[in-house]
């Protein structure tokens, strides 16, 4: 069982005080800085594709800094949310006319929260906490506990029960779910939306589905071909955590073209900025997709792996995950606040504590995969953790 010392306890008081101030997410890396003595760390806390970041990058510094032409970028207006979805359209292959675009995924979540839920909407614990904070409601959040003792795993057939039996307006599925990285199968997500054609509303919200694989060359999967058929889908996509831009804001939705309509005649209009506008013409690019693409799979592979060996060491319990983390269970009696400070302190590298998420019992760290070398880092960290105590 691991303990803290002297100094690790004096830093954790001070981290947890900053962490009380963020709610239900994490405190920034600045803030954090900034009461530790350190100048920079392995961050396990966020969950993005850093080879994805590195390749945007070489766009970004050659078409915008290089070239000298930042200042037009800050300087003109944004194109408007249509002309943003023109093009997402031909680099998804969606129409545009379903295509809402967000500040990210957090501003299409509040919006279509606020707009088309009227009723009972059942949440999946543990879960992506806005989904029920955002709720204009709360009284009308219905949860469905997913069960530890199958390892948070959505089985359809007990989770299509269960709706029918509460009858919601909306129910809203994480795919892979975040904290946990359990994945539902495309067969059994059309499963549910056959059997639930009663709900107005099915949320599937595919935030981390480029980390997800149904076969052994790591192919794309995707659920908006299924809008065709099932209207009352509404697939949610934070463009972040996949290409590690969660600093641009980007991401976007699919659903019924009344649904897009409806949230334009109201607003959003100019509510993407440029940068993540430049994001989107890149993203357009049949050149920058294919080396996306290796990259995206380098990363699979390196996170597949990275679990692997997570799940070999003894103090701890791994949950299956196609997502770029893996939730993790402490068994040895450490406590997940104290493990957390010594693995930033001591070790120099973040992991998110889970005490915070709701229907998780027990211990959890949420740790996400980085690049080779720091997910080697990280793996020496908890191995010496429970070596020295
Ligand atoms: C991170 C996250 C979001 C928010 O994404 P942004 O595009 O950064 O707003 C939405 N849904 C899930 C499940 C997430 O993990």
């Amino acid at each position: 069982m691991v303990k803290l010392n002297d100094e690790e306890k004096v830093f954790s008081d001070k981290f947890w005080a900053l962490k009380e101030k963020s709610g239900s997410h994490s405190p920034s890396i600045l803030s954090i800085l900034e009461i530790s003595n350190r100048e920079s760390f392995v961050d396990a806390c966020f969950l993005s594709n850093p080879y994805a970041t590195e390749l945007f990058m070489e766009y970004f510094n050659r078409e915008l800094i290089e070239s000298g032409k930042l200042r037009e970028f800050i300087e003109a207006y944004p194109p408007q949310n249509k002309e943003i979805a023109e093009y997402l359209s031909s680099t998804i292959k969606i129409p545009v006319g379903n295509i809402f675009i967000g500040n990210g995924a957090i501003e299409i979540i509040q919006a279509i929260l606020h707009n088309f839920v009227n009723g009972k909407i059942v949440i999946n614990l543990p879960t992506f906490s806005s989904y029920y904070e955002f709720a204009k409601e709360k009284d009308n959040v219905v949860y469905y506990q997913l069960p530890k003792e199958r390892n948070y795993v959505l089985e359809v057939d007990p989770y299509i029960e269960f709706v029918k039996q509460n009858q919601p307006d909306t129910v809203v599925i994480i795919n892979p779910n975040n904290p946990n990285g359990d994945y539902v199968s495309l067969e059994n997500i059309e499963r549910i939306l056959c059997e639930l054609s009663f709900v107005k509303n099915i949320i599937i919200d595919e935030s981390f589905i480029h980390f997800a694989f149904e076969d052994a060359n790591f192919s794309m999967v995707t659920t908006y071909d299924l809008l065709k058929k099932y209207p009352n889908l509404i697939v949610i996509k934070s463009l972040a955590k996949d290409f590690g831009i969660a600093g641009l804001r980007a991401g976007y939705c699919v659903m019924d073209e009344a649904k897009v309509t409806a949230l334009l005649d109201t607003g959003y209009l100019w509510n993407v900025n440029c940068f993540a506008n430049f994001f989107y013409r890149v993203y357009n690019r049949p050149e920058f997709m294919e080396r996306y693409d290796v990259v995206r799979k380098k990363y699979i592979m390196n996170t597949q792996m990275f679990i692997k060996e997570l799940s070999t060491i003894p103090q701890i319990k791994v949950y299956p995950s196609k997502a770029n983390f893996a939730l993790v269970e402490l068994i040895d009696g450490t406590t997940a606040k104290d493990f957390m400070v010594k693995m930033f302190y001591t070790y120099g590298v973040y992991v998110r504590e889970c005490g915070d998420k709701k229907g998780l019992g027990g211990q959890f760290l949420r740790i996400a995969s980085r690049t080779f070398e720091e997910n080697l880092t990280i793996l020496k960290a908890i191995k010496d953790i429970f070596k020295n105590g």
